[in-house]
C-alpha cells in the first residue's frame, strides 16, 4: 500500500473553515498579487488605498500608460540608485484615485514595501491617515514624515498560521 502523504497545514495563503482571514491580512495579500504585475526590473511592488474597509484604488511600479516599460526597454537608474523610468505603486494608487475621482481623505494604505520618501509626502498630501506594509524599505526617512503629520505606520507581520503580528 502507497504511504498517503498528508498536505502541508502551515501554508499561510489556505484559507478554510478554521481560518478566515481578518481585513488587514487579506487587503495585504490582495496586495502581494497586485504586486506581480508591477513591470520594474528593480522591485515588484504594490499599494491598495482602502476606505471603510472598501479598496478604492490599486497601484503597482511600473511606467506611465503607454511608455516602454523596464521589462522590453530596461531600467532607468537614477542618481540614488532606484529606477526612474516607472511611478510607484503609492504615487500610482493616489494618481489613479485622483483620475477616477475617489476619495483618499482618511483612507488607508497597505503597501508591500514602506513608502519612499516621495510617496510618503504624497500619501500625506491625498489626506491618507494610516500606512500597513509588508517589508522595510532600503531608506525608511518616511518615518519622520509620517510622524510629524500624525500618520501612525504598521509593518505585517504574517505568521505561519496565516494570522497576523502589526508591528508599531
Ligand atoms: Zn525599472
Ligand atoms: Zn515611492
Amino acid at each position: 500500500m502507497p504511504k498517503i502523504q498528508k498536505k502541508s497545514v502551515s501554508n499561510p495563503y489556505s484559507i478554510t473553515k478554521d481560518h478566515r482571514p481578518d481585513r488587514i491580512t487579506t487587503m495585504i495579500r490582495t496586495a502581494e498579487l497586485w504586486a506581480k504585475r508591477s513591470t520594474c526590473l528593480k522591485g515588484q511592488n504594490a499599494a491598495i488605498i482602502a476606505r471603510n474597509g472598501r479598496i478604492v484604488s490599486v497601484g503597482y511600479n511600473g511606467s506611465p500608460q503607454g511608455h516602454e516599460h523596464c521589462t522590453e526597454a530596461g531600467c532607468i537608474i537614477g542618481p540614488d540608485t532606484g529606477c526612474i523610468r516607472t511611478i510607484h505603486a503609492e504615487s500610482n494608487a493616489i494618481a489613479w484615485a485622483a483620475r477616477d475621482g475617489l476619495h483618499t481623505e482618511g483612507a488607508s494604505i497597505f503597501c508591500t514595501s514602506f513608502p519612499c520618501y516621495t510617496c510618503s509626502k504624497l500619501i500625506i498630501a491625498a489626506g491618507i491617515k494610516e500606512v500597513y506594509y509588508l517589508n522595510n524599505y532600503r531608506i525608511m526617512d518616511g518615518r519622520e514624515l509620517f510622524a510629524k503629520s500624525n500618520i501612525k505606520s504598521h509593518r505585517v507581520e504574517i505568521k505561519q498560521d496565516g494570522t497576523v503580528n502589526l508591528h508599531g
